[in-house]
């Protein structure tokens, strides 16, 4: 495989035992990532991630024991965040952890934007949730599978990383859809079961606050090209 130039697995295998390894990949990651074409870049990613997800399972890859405990930060629940994973359905969990340790916890780590967290850059990366007695980088509460079964991720009382917004991360739970949606619709059926699940949770929530990541977060598709004028305007329709 070409992409072994790209990522060497027996230094990295060293290099994960580190508390501060997130310190190397990060710009690392970002440099190849350039260097690439799309195709590179897609088999990269996925060697990278790969990677990290059986480390993760093995237990092999440095974490902290303890940190900060953001959910203090939670607030009252009055959005909901619709996600879709970008991918073909059947996501696996221990895979969607390795991601999201990568695009989300590392970077912030790296890069720590409130100032009272920068001491953290180089110390070993907390979430403070726990899934199955392991800590967790799942971002968020629900991810919705395709038979219209919904599997709980992170309890409401966490406070989920998943719309690139803190203020929205505070008051929000985010729902991720097990599909790709960039350029297709669920259907109706599906809908449905998703207004179901929304009304029998959350039945404070209005219909004005149940919002698509891209209305989170400028530069995103997610959850699909045609979320607003397309699904939304449907699942609203459901919830009545
Ligand atoms: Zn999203």
């Amino acid at each position: 495989m070409s992409n072994n130039r790209h990522f060497d697995e027996a230094y990295w295998q060293r290099r994960i035992s580190d508390p501060d390894w997130y310190t190397e990949l990060v710009p690392f990651a970002k440099e190849t990532v350039a260097s690439l074409d799309r195709q590179g870049r897609d088999q990269f990613h996925k060697k990278i991630r790969h990677f990290f997800e059986e480390e993760l399972l093995q237990g092999r890859v440095a974490l902290a024991d303890a940190g900060p405990n953001l959910d203090e930060q939670r607030k009252s629940i009055d959005t909901i965040v619709i996600h879709h994973t970008s991918a073909d359905p059947g996501y696996r969990l221990s895979y969607m952890d390795a991601v999201q340790l990568l695009n989300i916890y590392a970077p912030y780590y790296m890069n720590p934007t409130v100032r009272e967290e920068r001491h953290l850059k180089g110390s070993s990366i907390w979430s403070n949730h726990t899934r199955d007695g392991k800590q967790t980088f799942l971002a968020y509460h629900w991810l919705m599978r395709m038979d219209g079964s919904f599997e709980r991720l992170l309890p409401d009382e966490s406070l989920g990383w998943h719309a690139g917004n803190w203020d929205i991360n505070r008051r929000s739970v985010g729902i991720c859809l097990d599909n790709d949606y960039e350029d297709k619709d669920p259907d109706d059926a599906l809908l449905q079961k998703l207004a179901a699940h929304i009304k029998e949770h959350y039945p404070k929530v209005t219909p004005d606050k149940i919002v698509g990541h891209c209305e989170c977060r400028e530069g995103t598709i997610c959850p699909g090209n045609n979320f607003i004028a397309g699904w939304k305007p449907k699942l609203i329709e459901f919830l009545n």
